[in-house]
């Protein structure tokens, strides 16, 4: 193949202005069959790009257009979300980020691509890797949760998996980060809102991601909806220029996200869909989703001089680039028989594994003298099987499905059946029409299920839509009747296991109480069911951690283990309860501290814990030296004792903290971690490598360089890891 940047510098040279305009735009699929509109627009050159779009026979005959009809054959950009899976459904990336396990989030993003490249799509508008610090916010579903770290390994993860080995081979399609940046901020949790994100916020929380991403070779960035400090993503030159292409190198395709360069008029930046599009162009969107300013305007805009032909070229090429990169002019069709079949039974196995890698066991409290889970079946004769959700194919695939294919799925009715056959009576209700239903009319059949039985298995949450683009939640408690449901159940005696299905953390303190055991499925996908009931019934040991903070309230958000220490930090001691305070009131006694009045400071799970089936105990902490010179390293180790009965897998997790710095820092943050098999007895050994630059931060003068002092350093099974050493950094 000949060198890229010749083959594009020869194409531009090629085409007309109104030609390179129509390599910006992306438009709407009709759904099916090409419309004439499209088939048209196709011939004549004016898109670059189609999405929605899955029909591989329309595909292929747009790509055909494309390559023999139009005047300079240039093939098309085929966009899809594939965010986690396409017919077969992976967990919800929340989910995926609780396996700790890049390697497993980077091959269900490979099956993702291999079933989605069978359809023609050759883009995805995946990962998204906001950072999820409001779960009010109904994208929180759609990313790797609360910690920039922990997001940056899996967004690098899901880009090798979806671009593989070469972007051009059979099966590979092109990643986007997304939504460049700072969306995750969005004021009080509600969609497409405000965001007001300080630079130091910016650059050490919310723009790590993208730069793993970009390292891991991501080829395109999506622009956020929000506003940014001022000055909305999508018209952000300081983001869009300055940090994207000026200090990171950038050379991928920048796309708007839909309609968002027409919305810069809404936000009150410009006047109208011509200032947009020239604002968008000045600021470096290459390619415009769904709305036309650019197909409108941008011809007008170069030859009024507004805009510079030279602009619009370099636009132009990183789209074209794209396009040889991906091998389109060699190969614009698919070849599907190449390809493994959808849905196939080796994706529903790594479906599976997903699932199972990502539930997170919170709670497991003993009944009858040891731990209600896993089920002690030999003792069970009837088992209660209660909520909307332990039934329903559809629901636990969770949101950004369009794809999915929900007869691939097993519930987890269906696989406890099938799991414990008919030693076991199941009695199933429904207890609540759906999770939002505020009737209690379902509440007798399941008080009845539950007293026939010696465990009730809870399967509650969210249904798919209550998470999602556009689906946000003021009270993030369990909606309708559910906590009530609940009580109602444990009233008759009869344990309960809770499994909640879910796009986001809930604040569940008020029905923690009430139930023995408590296991976070999150949406689980197509083998949800599968992977629940192996826990349930121990065939496997949970493994999963928290991506995110589980808050005990929703006013304790935003809530997250890397917060700063503030000048009055609360200190163990200080907890709070209302009637607490309401007994000693006026007086106070627990001091002028950072706390609520009504709610204790800490959260009702930290970052990064989960439970297992199993013990882990952590000894013999050490470092290589303890002083790190700058171009030196440093090695941390550990040793992780398995002290319980059964082969487990335990996320050795490693946490530093920069002591004292010219700006404040969190007190605690995520710096490696590592999955790691332990059999019973067994000792592993873990080792990190800390270096200079992985403790580099962006100071007063926003530079980013390691600052010199003392660092304190943690390991463990969670954030709140005790395990403790120091070093110093050398100046
Ligand atoms: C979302 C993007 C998505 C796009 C195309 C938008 O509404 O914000 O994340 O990729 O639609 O479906």
């Amino acid at each position: 193949m000949q060198d890229v940047e010749v083959r594009v510098r020869d194409l531009l040279s090629r085409m007309t202005l109104e030609e390179k305009v129509g390599q910006l735009q992306q438009v709407q699929a009709a759904g099916g069959h090409v419309s004439d509109a499209l088939r048209d627009a196709t011939r004549a050159g004016r898109i670059g790009s189609i999405i929605n779009e899955v029909d591989l026979a329309t595909v292929d005959t747009l790509q055909w257009i494309a390559v023999t009809e139009s005047r300079l054959r240039i093939p098309l950009l085929v966009g899809r979300d594939v965010i986690h899976g396409f017919n077969t459904v992976f967990p919800i990336p929340l989910a995926q980020a609780c396996t700790w396990n890049p390697g497993l989030v980077q091959r269900a993003a490979r099956v993702s691509a291999l079933e989605a490249a069978a359809s023609g799509i050759n883009w995805t508008f995946a990962p998204m890797i906001d950072i999820g610090r409001d779960p009010r916010w109904g994208r929180v579903a759609e990313g790797f949760g609360e910690d920039p770290y922990l997001t940056g390994q899996m967004a690098a993860a899901a880009v090798r998996g979806f671009q593989g080995e070469q972007l051009a081979d059979r099966g590979s399609i092109a990643a986007c980060a997304k939504h460049f940046a700072g969306y995750g901020a969005s004021e009080s949790g509600r969609d497409y809102n405000t965001t007001n994100i300080p630079e130091h916020e910016l650059r050490h929380v919310h723009l790590p991601p993208f730069k793993a991403a970009i390292d891991a070779g991501v080829v395109s960035i999506m622009t956020s909806f929000s506003d940014l400090n001022g000055v909305p993503a999508t018209g952000n030159a300081w983001l869009l220029q300055t940090v994207l292409r000026d200090e990171w190198g950038f050379d991928g395709v920048v796309v708007s996200d839909w309609e968002s360069i027409r919305q810069l008029a809404v936000h009150g930046l410009t006047a109208d869909d011509r200032d947009s599009a020239a604002e968008a162009i000045s600021a470096g969107v290459d390619m415009e989703m769904a709305s036309t300013t650019y197909a409108d305007h941008l011809v007008s805009l170069v030859q009024e001089g507004r805009v510079a032909e030279s602009k619009v070229d370099g636009l132009v090429a990183n789209i074209l680039r794209l396009k040889f990169r991906l091998g389109l002019f060699e190969q614009p069709y698919t070849d599907a028989s190449h390809l493994p079949t959808p849905g196939c039974a080796d994706h529903l196995a790594l479906a599976a594994e997903a699932a199972r890698e990502s539930l997170v066991l919170l709670k497991n409290a003993p009944h009858d003298g040891s731990p209600l889970l896993p089920l002690a079946l030999d003792t069970l004769r009837d088992i209660a099987v209660i909520g909307p959700l332990a039934n329903d194919p559809y629901e636990q695939l969770g949101t950004w499905v369009f794809d999915g294919d929900a007869n691939l799925s097993v519930t987890v009715l269906q696989a406890l059946r099938a799991r414990i056959g008919d030693a076991v009576t199941v009695h199933v209700a429904r207890g609540v029409e759906t999770t939002r239903s505020r009737s209690q009319a379902g509440f007798d059949d399941a008080v009845a299920a539950a007293r026939r039985s010696q465990v009730a298995i809870l399967i509650l949450g969210e249904e798919a839509i209550l998470s999602g683009e556009a689906h946000c939640r003021a009270d993030i408690t369990l909606p309708g009747a559910q906590a009530a449901l609940i009580e109602a159940v444990a009233a008759t005696g009869t344990p309960i296991v809770l499994v909640v299905m879910a796009g986001r953390a809930l604040a569940l303190e008020g029905v923690l109480p009430h139930v023995h055991a408590l296991v976070y499925a999150w949406h689980p996908g197509s083998m949800g069911g599968t992977a629940i009931t192996g826990l349930l019934v121990g065939d496997d040991v949970p493994s999963g951690k928290l991506a995110v903070t589980l808050p005990r309230v929703t006013g304790q958000i935003p809530i997250y283990y890397a917060h700063k220490h503030t000048g009055k930090p609360p200190t163990r001691e200080t907890v709070v309860h209302m009637d607490h305070i309401e007994a000693r009131a006026p007086q106070l006694s627990v001091g002028n501290t950072s706390f609520h009045l009504d709610v204790d400071h800490t959260p009702l799970f930290h970052f990064g814990f989960g439970l297992s089936f199993t013990s882990f105990v952590f000894r013999n902490l050490t470092i290589s030296t303890s002083t790190l010179t700058p171009d030196g390293a440093l090695i941390v180790s550990v040793d992780v004792v398995n002290t319980g009965a059964r082969a487990g897998h335990e996320v050795v997790q490693l946490y530093v903290r920069d002591v004292v710095a010219s700006v404040t820092r969190p007190v605690r943050e995520l710096k490696g971690f590592e999955r790691v098999h332990v059999a019973p007895g067994e000792t592993r050994t873990v080792q990190f490598t800390l270096r200079a630059d992985d403790l580099a931060i962006y100071g007063r003068q926003m530079t980013r360089a390691p600052e010199p002092g003392v660092f304190h350093v943690w390991v463990g099974g969670d954030s709140c890891a005790d395990l403790q050493t120091q070093f110093i950094l050398a100046a």
